[in-house]
């Protein structure tokens, strides 16, 4: 298969984590993914419960799909590295990391060498659809927050189930949009969020499920964590009121970096509508690759 960095997807989707590395290291910290919250808990202002909030979402994904310590990871579309570091850290996993962006493969080594882990954690630049990785390599294909960025998901499943070990497990959590047919309105607001995100189009946990199952995959399941995870868009968020506040440090970055760069700050009140809607939606998927044939 042709390596698709270069195409027009995953050009932008480089562009767009390259230029905005920072910002969401500033937000966000290592982690480049929602928060997991308890329902009715609120984050504070100050960011320190967004961050045990983000972790705890890694804790989730993995007692969910039941990732089992010291495997074979890979990490597919891996940021700064955040998730890979507490594979390897806490559950002595070894990991490669994928992500488009060689900014972030380069800060995600940087990291783990300063956290100790820089022998078992390594990060690419690579198309998770050509990493070019063995046949049976991994025994967990993990995904967090990146299959949004992938148009061709049937090759995504098709990809994970081949690279992975017969009995391995398949661990994705992933923005969704609600299943079955969107009025206009809502159309509008999907089509917002992707173009400021760099995404081409969401699927349904229940076309992801479809397509796992597709791909040959057993045991697969979903859950919805919507009701969890929607609270990251709140506006209380010290750092979207601080560009609220602030329109010429916007319209800095914009002449520094290039409109793109804006799709973060977009983002925010777009989602917030989206979960507040119901037309956003949230998940994760388990499955396991079949021990003996299909
Ligand atoms: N999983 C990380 C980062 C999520 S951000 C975390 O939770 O912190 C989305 C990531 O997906 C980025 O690193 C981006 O480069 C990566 N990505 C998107 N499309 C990709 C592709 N085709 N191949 C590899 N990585 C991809």
């Amino acid at each position: 298969m042709e390596p698709a960095i270069g195409s027009g997807l995953n050009t932008a989707v480089e562009r767009y984590y390259d230029i905005t590395l920072d910002l969401y290291e500033d937000l966000w910290g290592e982690h480049v993914h929602h928060g997991f919250w308890d329902p009715g808990e609120v984050p504070g202002l100050n960011g320190a419960d967004r961050h045990a909030a983000t972790d705890r979402l890694v804790r989730e994904l993995v007692s969910y799909a039941a990732v089992p310590p010291g495997s074979r990871v890979l990490d597919v579309g891996c940021g700064i590295g955040g998730p890979a570091l507490h594979l390897a850290g806490a559950l002595g996993c070894t990991v490669e990391g994928v992500t488009l962006s060689a900014r972030q493969a380069a800060r995600a080594n940087e990291k783990a060498q300063a956290a100790g882990v820089g022998e078992r954690a390594r990060f690419h630049q690579l198309d998770a659809l050509g990493t070019g990785y063995p046949d049976e390599s991994f025994g967990v294909v993990w995904a967090l927050e990146s299959l949004m960025h992938i148009a061709d998901r049937v090759a995504f499943f098709a990809e994970a189930i081949r690279l992975l070990a017969p009995g391995g497990t398949l661990a994705v959590a992933t923005w969704a949009v609600r299943d079955g047919e969107l009025d206009e309105d809502e159309r509008e607001l999907v089509r917002q969020i992707l173009v400021h995100q760099v995404m081409p189009d969401f699927s349904s946990l229940e076309e992801h499920e479809r397509l796992a199952r597709a791909a040959g995959f057993a045991e697969v399941a979903t859950v919805d964590w919507s009701d969890a995870v929607a609270n990251s868009w709140d506006p209380g968020f010290a750092q979207i009121q601080q560009f609220e506040r602030g329109r010429s440090v916007m319209r800095d970055l914009a002449r520094e970096r290039g409109v793109d760069v804006l799709g973060f700050f977009h983002a925010g009140p777009l989602m917030k509508k989206g979960f507040d809607t119901g037309v956003i939606t949230y998940g994760a998927l388990r499955a396991t690759k079949p021990r003996h044939g299909r």
